[in-house]
């Protein structure tokens, strides 16, 4: 296996690595600060930074030109990562569209959906949220009860029932979320994946602080909303009516196993906590050699990451996707984000109890366990469809 890259590849990266360190900092510069990307005003100033990368074309790098992007391979994709977090590039406030709605698309959509829908997400004219949860329905997404009933006559559907924790949905445009198109179905038969404007009337949403304060969340009504079959274009449905389900694990497998958190993510980090531990040693009290065997597992799983991924790619590039093994990648990037985090409030000791990047990282790496379906759940699917073992 030859895992050198190639003099293209290189050369990719060294534009990347340009132009980032040079209009991150403009883009610091000119919004002066920034604030975090969950609050009102701070995401307004992401999008300042997303626009920029679009204007560029390296908001999504690995998309069509025609898209927005610049045709790029997966592996190219990933060396953009590499280099954007290592530049300390802000977290990317269009996630949930250009990295787990966007794959879907270009796998389920209609070319009219694929024209209509991904450019104007490449810009960051419209903005998505991910609507699965429910006040009833979390780790158990065949549970929810959110539904909508057709009506020919107008052309659409009515909707009716309540999302939660909608990340980022109080600033968003946009919504795709799953409902119960057969009212006789069951768990998982009869959903859609539908995609909503919320300025549909009928759909409140409602943003809502986390314990940071944050307006990271929001909750989404729908009360006899109507969603007119044209509200999108190419339709608003993803898939085949009442085959949402399908759709969603494909959303999922995304999420989980490759675009939402990629390897570049945690090799900057794993970098910084070796800087931390190197300044450490010159103080008075130097930290523990057990703290430096954790400085060093956590920099050799963020490289098995690394090395791991490359495999992932391969399998995506060969047309065998991820599936329920990318379960086990979510396993590895959540818990290595929180012992990365761990071991370097051990590193800054009392330093660790003031508001800075590694006490903010370390807060919001304790939701990785939860998000994108939580450990546990992700273990169950890994006994279960991984290694075939009974499921009580
Ligand atoms: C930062 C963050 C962002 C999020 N963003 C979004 C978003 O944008 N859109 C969205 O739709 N959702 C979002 N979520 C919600 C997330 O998907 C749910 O929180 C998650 O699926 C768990 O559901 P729940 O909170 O209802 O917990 P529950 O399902 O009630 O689970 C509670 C506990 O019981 C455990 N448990 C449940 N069932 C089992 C089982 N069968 N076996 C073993 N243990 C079990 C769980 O692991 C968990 O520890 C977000 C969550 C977080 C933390």
């Amino acid at each position: 296996m030859d895992l050198t890259w190639s003099d293209g590849e290189e050369a990719f990266r060294a534009d990347a690595r340009a132009w980032l360190a040079e209009h991150l900092a403009t883009w610091r510069e000119q919004v002066g600060g920034p604030l975090s990307g969950d609050t009102r005003e701070g995401f307004a100033q992401h999008l300042v930074w997303e626009r920029m990368l679009f204007d560029h074309r390296w908001a999504v790098v690995s998309w069509p030109d025609e898209y927005g992007g610049r045709g790029a391979s997966l592996w190219q994709w990933l060396l953009f990562e590499e280099e954007y977090y290592r530049a300390g590039g802000p977290p990317r406030v269009t996630q949930n569209g250009i990295f787990l709605l966007a794959p879907s698309i270009f796998e389920f959509g209609n070319q009219a959906q694929r024209d209509g829908i991904l450019p104007r997400m490449a810009a960051g004219d419209d903005l998505w949220c991910q609507g699965w949860s429910e006040p009833d329905a979390g780790s158990d997404l065949a549970a929810i009860t959110s539904r909508a009933v057709r009506d020919d006559e107008r052309g659409g559907w009515v909707l009716n029932g309540q999302k939660t924790w909608t990340t980022r949905g109080a600033f968003c445009t946009h919504l795709f979320g799953l409902f119960r198109t057969d009212p006789g179905s069951e768990r998982h038969r009869g959903l859609s994946y539908l995609l909503v404007p919320l300025d549909t009337p009928g759909v409140t949403v409602r943003g809502f602080g986390r314990l940071d304060g944050d307006e990271g969340f929001a909750e989404v009504f729908f009360d006899d909303a109507f969603l007119a079959d044209v509200a999108v274009p190419g339709g608003v449905v993803l898939g085949e009516v009442g085959k949402g389900w399908s759709v969603a694990m494909a959303t999922t497998s995304s999420e989980r196993g490759l675009t939402l958190r990629s390897p570049g993510r945690f090799t900057a980090t794993a970098d910084r906590l070796i800087d931390l531990y190197r300044s450490r040693t010159e103080s008075p009290d130097p930290p523990p050699a057990a703290v430096r065997d954790r400085v060093i597992d956590g920099w050799m799983k963020a490289e098995a990451y690394s090395l791991q991924t490359l495999q992932t790619v391969t399998a995506t590039v060969d047309g065998r996707p991820a599936g329920a093994a990318s379960s086990l990648v979510k396993l590895w990037w959540s818990e290595l984000d929180v012992e990365l985090h761990e071991t370097a409030l051990d590193l800054l000791g009392d330093e660790a109890e003031l508001d800075g990047p590694w006490t903010r990282g370390w807060q919001f790496s304790l939701s990785g366990p939860i998000y994108a379906g939580t450990n546990e759940i992700q273990r169950n699917i890994a006994a279960e469809r991984l290694l075939g073992l009974p499921r009580k």
